[in-house]
């Protein structure tokens, strides 16, 4: 078979981008172009992942710094990465969950920070979790804690109330929100003296790792990372 034959075939057959619908490679379903068009966050404050010159520490975090000691998200939280989160979340699209999970684990930039001792995945509410059927920041991040060999702790917060959903909200409501809404699922030994880092698929105001940060630090964990998918940027 010819090569022009061949490449004929796979621009019918093929996999396609899902973003532009390109022919793109079948491991990602994300063309050369659209990948290399990804939203980067870029140099940022180490503790809240808010963009700065130089990725130097923010003003808001000199001032009062948050209750985790970093965040570290390789994306911005806008189009598309938005449009595949929501697909993933909303519209059950599995295809968009295994094209950003392989997406964050090859644009993972571990940081100056050492490896943490286990991963903690913000936990859905049992009804939602029983209504979408997958907790998507637990598939966003298996491959990656693999390739680093970060054990993920599946159970070990647990929350306890359902709360609105977040988006809509501004900041203090957001606050209120999420206040008690975790609790520790196991023994405070599992978390004491140890580096934890919380998984989220996206952090906007930071209320909900926060609210995560505070169970643990009072666990007695001795250090606190936050690991997303995206954060939302305001300026
Ligand atoms: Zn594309
Ligand atoms: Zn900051």
């Amino acid at each position: 078979m010819s090569g022009s034959w061949r490449s004929i075939q796979e621009w019918f057959l093929g996999p396609r981008c899902v973003l532009c619908g390109d022919p793109a490679p079948a491991r990602l379903e994300l063309c050369a172009g659209c990948l290399a068009d990804l939203p980067r966050l870029g140099p940022a404050c180490p503790h809240c992942g808010e963009p700065t010159p130089g990725g130097r520490v923010c003003g808001a975090c000199v001032r009062r710094p948050p209750p985790f000691d970093y965040l570290r998200a390789p994306f911005r939280y806008q189009l598309p990465v938005d449009w595949l989160v929501a697909g993933l979340k909303f519209e059950r699209r599995l295809n968009h969950g295994r094209l950003l999970a392989e997406v964050l684990r090859d644009h993972w930039a571990p940081g100056d920070d050492t490896l943490p001792d286990l991963a903690l995945p913000v936990p859905l509410h049992p009804a939602r979790l029983r209504e979408r059927g997958f907790n998507q920041t637990i598939e966003l991040f298996v491959p990656l804690l693999a390739d680093l060999g970060v054990a993920l702790e599946r159970g070990a917060v647990e929350r306890t109330q359902p709360t609105v959903a977040q988006a809509g909200l501004h900041a203090g409501a957001r606050r209120r929100n999420v206040r008690g809404a975790f609790r520790l699922a196991v023994d405070a030994g599992r978390v004491a003296d140890r580096h934890v880092v919380i998984l989220d698929d996206v952090v906007t105001t930071g209320s909900t790792v926060a609210e995560l940060a505070r169970v643990l630090r009072r666990a007695g964990a001795a250090r606190i990372g936050v690991w997303a998918l995206a954060r939302t940027v305001v300026s």
